[in-house]
């Protein structure tokens, strides 16, 4: 897409700090990092989101970030890495082209905002009536 930046920087019209890239994916640095070594993989082709993602995208992806993610853990000895990724502006997808974010923390650094959420039983007649819509729709 012309006006996707990260369709111009696979193009390569606008540079990136890239980490690994394949046929079909691309993995950089994010330049707005939440911690040191945040880094995306993108598909090199424009899908907005995971429901435009074509399935061989999509394996790439996954199997791109079993290799970065190792290579983040070699490289920067990070307690855990949080795998996240984001499908529509009601989620703060600020980019419209499918990303995942790799989010290392390292020891010391404060809690990432994204997995710092209060773990606390959830209505189970509710979460019945919602997993059997979710069913159904499959
Ligand atoms: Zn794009």
């Amino acid at each position: 897409m012309e006006d996707c930046i990260f369709c111009k920087i696979v193009k390569g019209d606008i540079p990136s700090i890239k980490v690994y890239e394949n046929e079909r994916v691309l993995a950089f640095e994010d330049i707005s990092p939440i911690s040191t070594g945040h880094t995306l993989i993108i598909p090199k082709t424009h899908a907005e989101n995971l429901f435009e993602m074509t399935e061989e995208d999509l394996k790439a992806v996954i199997l791109a970030s079993k290799k970065v993610a190792g290579a983040i853990r070699t490289a920067l000895s990070p307690e855990g890495i949080a795998v996240l990724q984001l499908n529509g502006r009601g989620v703060n997808q600020v980019v419209m082209h499918y990303h995942m974010h790799l989010v290392p923390r390292t020891a010391g650094d404060s809690d990432l905002p994204i997995t710092g959420w209060e773990i606390k039983p959830g209505d189970m007649d509710a979460i019945k009536i919602t997993g059997e819509k979710i069913a159904a729709a499959i």
